[in-house]
């Protein structure tokens, strides 16, 4: 990777904060570039990186990670804090649900990539082996696009080694989130897949934050971004200041069931994100534009509502929520 220093920044690798944009490798990447900011303590130590906008519209994510820039002094730090706050570049002004513009893929389900494939298949392969070589995490913050409504949830990808499970609940718990989503292992085998999986695959550790709704900037939603990747730092010892306080219950699920719609039409809930479900429980109805139902949605098992789409109108086959499944 290369990167290009604004007037205003220190030298890329030196003690000092750093503000430039990055280019990746592959030539699938090339004319685009990425805003970067690397603050480093004069001490070696961890490396944390942190990247939000895979989805464009997860605002308050985004948001969150330009302020981060300005809360860690390489005064009072050991090792790097790196933040790129658009991974989606193509994606700038075109507000995309979900997808990259320029290949039609979900970034986010596309980890970990190759190089020589597709833009996003590049892209995600470049997020692991050039920027991300030698983090001790990955923090990929995410939620609350258009459609959706989104819990305070974190997921880590749950592997037969637990040492590595212990770390990346640890990690988890570092944001005061409702939830805390273990990913089960068949995670890790699907081609294209989160960043959590992806990295596990190689026995790293990524984390996905998720929360909002409805591409809102709320600072509800942006403190717990910041505050959680605060928490992370000092857990990992880049910063010495107390932890935040944490007030949610953190609740630990380990399946995670997304709930598509049998019949196009218009989906009216009766859940909301962070309500305690039965298995079988009656989610939502399905019903036509002369107000008659067509399909009923239920609950594949007792857990709780993570997230669920907002706008009514959802096609066949289809998303409209998903569970996470409390683990016993
Ligand atoms: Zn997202």
């Amino acid at each position: 990777m290369e990167v290009i220093a604004l007037n205003n920044s220190c030298e890329y690798g030196q003690p000092g904060i750093f503000r430039g944009h990055l280019r990746f490798e592959s030539p699938r990447l090339a004319g685009y570039k990425w805003e970067i900011c690397e603050i480093r303590g004069k001490k070696p130590g961890p490396r944390l990186c942190i990247c939000a906008g895979i989805h464009p519209n997860e605002v308050s994510a985004i948001e969150a990670a330009v302020r981060l820039q300005r809360l860690f002094d390489p005064e009072n730090m050991e090792g790097s804090v790196s933040i790129i706050p658009l991974i989606n570049q193509p994606g700038l002004f075109q507000y995309p649900q979900y997808v990259c513009p320029l290949d039609g893929k979900n970034i986010e389900h596309t980890f970990p990539g190759k190089k020589d494939g597709t833009f996003s298949e590049a892209l995600c392969d470049a997020i692991m082996n050039e920027w991300c070589t030698g983090a001790d995490c990955l923090i990929d913050m995410h939620g609350g696009d258009l459609r959706e409504n989104v819990s305070k949830f974190v997921m880590y990808q749950h592997t037969d080694d637990p040492q590595h499970n212990a770390r990346g609940r640890q990690i988890a718990m570092c944001f005061d989130a409702e939830f805390v989503l273990a990913l089960p292992t068949r995670f890790m085998d699907k081609p294209g897949t989160y960043s959590p999986s992806a990295f596990a695959q190689n026995g790293r550790l990524a984390v996905l934050p998720e929360a909002g709704a409805n591409g809102l900037l709320t600072e509800d939603t942006i403190s717990f971004f910041v505050e959680g990747v605060l928490n992370v730092a000092r857990t990992l010892g880049i910063i010495t200041t107390p932890l935040s306080e944490i007030r949610n219950a953190r609740i630990h699920c380990d399946d995670y069931l997304w709930v598509y719609c049998p019949a196009g039409g218009d989906f009216h809930s009766a859940v909301e994100p962070g309500d305690r479900v039965t298995k079988g429980q009656r989610l939502g109805t399905i019903s036509d534009l002369f107000g008659e139902t067509l399909a009923e949605l239920s609950a594949p098992d007792a857990g709780f509502v993570l997230w669920r789409i907002t706008h009514p109108s959802i096609k066949e086959g289809s998303f409209a929520g998903a569970i996470g499944i409390e683990e016993n």
